[in-house]
């Protein structure tokens, strides 16, 4: 099989952490340029835009969209036109309704248009959705809390307009809550707390439902130092049920049944591959969906300025 050869758009931080060592370890996927204003990798073509590599750059497949979601849709829409398939990081843009003409170009093309959520591959995930499948939910709490300062250093974009902010991460919760649970869920109140000096929540207190009136609660919060939080307890009716560390643990009662370093991103690029192989799209923006009903229901509350 031809492998599928990728250019990565928007060289950063989850480009250069868990990109390129995905494509690496992934059989059937090569990196074949990158597009970034500055940062490049040695010995990979380069260009400083998308547009100057579709122009310049070497013959390539497909691309990885990991720019800020603010400049994402454009970026895929030229890359599409481009006849290149296309993956979006999370969250898929910036927007609920600059997805849609993706697809359609996608579809009108036979290119892949591929909505990468990548906490689903976290090791805990699978396990804990076939688990809940065979239960009552009786209740949810979702406590995601990081510190900006460490795992964000010096991305203004992210307390920018579209940057989402406690939503960058928090968006990784909700892609496991609608992975796991087969009905689906929607926002019965926000509380976001948006600093003074900044037009994005840094903390979030959330409340969900579904059709039956599950309760499900959620704690965002960008501003914690000491031990992260990305953690989901479940009360069911055959007992408590909790994912920890993002994903990689799981406990069932009292047993501890995953426990895994298992990296998330080559599953992503795998189903990129078959996707690619086949021209079909998976495009599924529930997460977003979710975050964007809390911005429409929000109440908003002005809290200390944050400096970084
Ligand atoms: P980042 O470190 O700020 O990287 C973004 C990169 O895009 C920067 O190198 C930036 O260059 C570049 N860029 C800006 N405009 C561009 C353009 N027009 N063409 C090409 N490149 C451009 O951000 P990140 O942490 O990698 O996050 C990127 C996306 O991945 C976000 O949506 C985030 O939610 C997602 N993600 C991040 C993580 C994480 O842990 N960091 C995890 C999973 C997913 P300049 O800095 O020079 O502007």
């Amino acid at each position: 099989m031809k492998p599928l050869r990728l250019a990565i758009v928007g060289f950063g931080k989850i480009a250069r952490d868990q990109h390129v060592p995905a494509i690496s370890a992934t059989e059937g996927v090569e990196l074949a340029a990158v597009a970034d204003p500055v940062a490049s990798l040695p010995g990979v073509p380069h260009a400083p835009t998308l547009a100057d590599l579709l122009r310049d750059g070497p013959e390539f497949d497909a691309v990885a969209v990991c720019t800020p979601p603010q400049i994402r849709s454009a970026q895929a829409a030229t890359a599409l036109a481009a006849g290149k398939h296309v993956l979006l990081e999370k969250p898929p843009g910036a927007t609920m309704a600059e997805i849609t003409p993706l697809s359609a170009a996608a579809k009108a093309a036979g290119r892949t248009l591929f909505t990468a959520w990548h906490s689903r591959h976290a090791p805990a995930v699978e396990p804990l959705r076939r688990i809940l499948a065979e239960r009552k939910v009786d209740s949810i709490r979702i406590i995601w809390k990081e510190d900006v300062r460490v795992w964000h250093p010096g991305q203004a974009w992210i307390f920018e307009p579209g940057g989402l902010g406690v939503f960058d991460p928090g968006i990784n919760a909700l892609s496991i809550l609608t992975r796991i649970l087969p009905q689906p869920v929607f926002v019965t109140s926000a509380d976001l707390a948006f600093p003074a000096n900044r037009d994005a929540p840094i903390a979030a207190t959330l409340a969900f439902s579904d059709a039956q009136g599950l309760k499900i609660a959620a704690e965002f919060d960008f501003r914690q130092t000491g031990p992260q939080s990305w953690d989901i307890e479940i009360e069911t009716d055959g007992g408590p049920v909790a994912l920890s560390q993002g994903g990689r643990k799981l406990r069932v009662g009292d047993e501890m049944q995953v426990d895994a370093d298992k990296a998330e991103y080559p599953a992503l690029y795998r189903r990129f591959r078959e996707l690619a192989a086949d021209g079909k799209s998976d495009v599924d923006l529930a997460p977003l969906q979710l975050v964007a009903d809390a911005f429409l229901l929000g109440r908003r509350r002005t809290v200390e300025s944050f400096e970084d």
